[in-house]
């Protein structure tokens, strides 16, 4: 029964969503651009409204937006020959063990 309840609630607020802007659904698919700065004024400002209504998708956007910034940060330095060394041997015998040689 609660189930029942939950899924009539989620769908009346996914319909009053869409009709006042956009779906959480549909607001998915937009999130790149909204995230990255390359979506127009209009839809920027729907988007900005759903926020302010559903603090799930608030929160989708704000985790999507750190991961990308924390992405950012990772730095592209080589990796130490020694270590280099030490994984391609791990590796190998890794191999070796799961496909023998004939
Ligand atoms: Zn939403």
């Amino acid at each position: 029964m609660f189930s029942l309840f939950r899924k009539l609630w989620s769908s009346l607020g996914c319909w009053l969503l869409a009709t006042r802007g956009i779906s959480c659904e549909a607001l998915t698919r937009l999130l790149i651009d909204y995230v990255d700065g390359t979506m127009l004024g209009g839809d920027r400002a729907r988007l900005d409204s759903h926020f302010t209504d559903c603090p799930n998708c608030f929160a989708m956007m704000r985790t999507y937006r750190q991961t990308i910034d924390l992405s950012r940060e990772i730095s592209c330095d080589s990796m130490p020959s020694e270590i280099r060394l030490r994984l391609k041997r791990f590796l190998n015998e890794k191999m070796w063990e799961r496909y023998p040689p004939l």
